[in-house]
């Protein structure tokens, strides 16, 4: 069942999503050769908690970190590490999360570590564009796979590859609520969509194959061919309106 939410709901989810972008902002402006993603994991804890938030990975499933932090091939649920120190050219994929009074913030981001080569800036900008084009699509009257059809239609017509195996999810109360929002499918199938539901649309974009595998450490996903990847991810609400983006300061 897709739990849709009362305005009262929504307001209190801008709220969480306005933390997790301020987090997710503080960590992109730290971005730089040099830094560990563990340093990116402490503003990010710091951001939330001084905004009287909770973050939402923190344990989640026993994930150890505020952020996930996957950087160059590395897809998602990459572990913050002291080890881990980026170098000029990588990109880093940044996903956080906050909790306010018991609702759920996601949101995620791919940065460039100082100046990365053309190709991959082309990577980041169609998986940014491929998620504003599913947004656009999540409005009342439209169908749940035209937001997936959007986001598959502009991550494969730029030549890049959609992941299968990770997907967006309905959120709310619990982080990963239904539906599963799925990066590819056919358009004008699927639930019809109503005000009220809240989504997290994170279209998952490999520059390569689209298989993926995971590493042994039982979080971190990688490109099975090495080629980068890229995550962005906001937090929507349908509404009578159209689609309000909820993880914005
Ligand atoms: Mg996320
Ligand atoms: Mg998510």
């Amino acid at each position: 069942m897709i739990i849709r939410k009362s305005s009262a709901e929504i307001e209190i989810m801008r709220e969480a999503g306005r933390i997790t972008a301020r987090a997710l902002r503080l960590v992109g402006e730290a971005v730089k050769p040099g830094i560990t993603t563990v340093e990116l994991d402490a503003i990010a804890e710091a951001t939330i908690c001084d905004a009287g938030a909770v973050p939402a990975f923190k344990g989640y499933h026993g994930f150890p970190a505020t952020i996930c932090s996957s950087v160059n091939d590395e897809v998602v649920h990459g572990i913050p590490a002291r080890s881990r120190r980026l170098l000029l050219g990588d990109i880093v994929s940044v996903d956080v999360g906050a909790i306010v009074d018991g609702y759920y913030g996601d949101s995620a981001m791919t940065f460039p570590v100082g100046e990365i080569d053309s190709e991959t800036r082309r990577l980041l900008d169609v998986t940014a564009a491929s998620l504003a084009a599913g947004i656009a699509k999540a409005r009342v009257g439209m169908r749940l796979f035209d937001i997936s059809a959007a986001v598959q239609a502009v991550a494969e017509t730029a030549g890049f590859s959609v992941v299968r195996e990770y997907v967006g999810h309905g959120i709310g109360r619990e982080m990963h609520e239904e539906p599963q929002i799925p990066n590819f499918g056919p358009a004008g199938k699927g639930p019809a969509l109503k005000e009220g539901m809240v989504f997290a649309i994170e279209p998952m974009i490999n520059a390569g194959t689209a298989t993926v595998r995971q590493m042994d450490d039982g979080w971190t996903v990688m490109t099975s061919d090495g080629a980068c990847s890229a995550h962005f991810e906001h937090t929507i609400a349908v509404t009578a309106d159209g689609p309000v983006i909820l993880t914005v300061e």
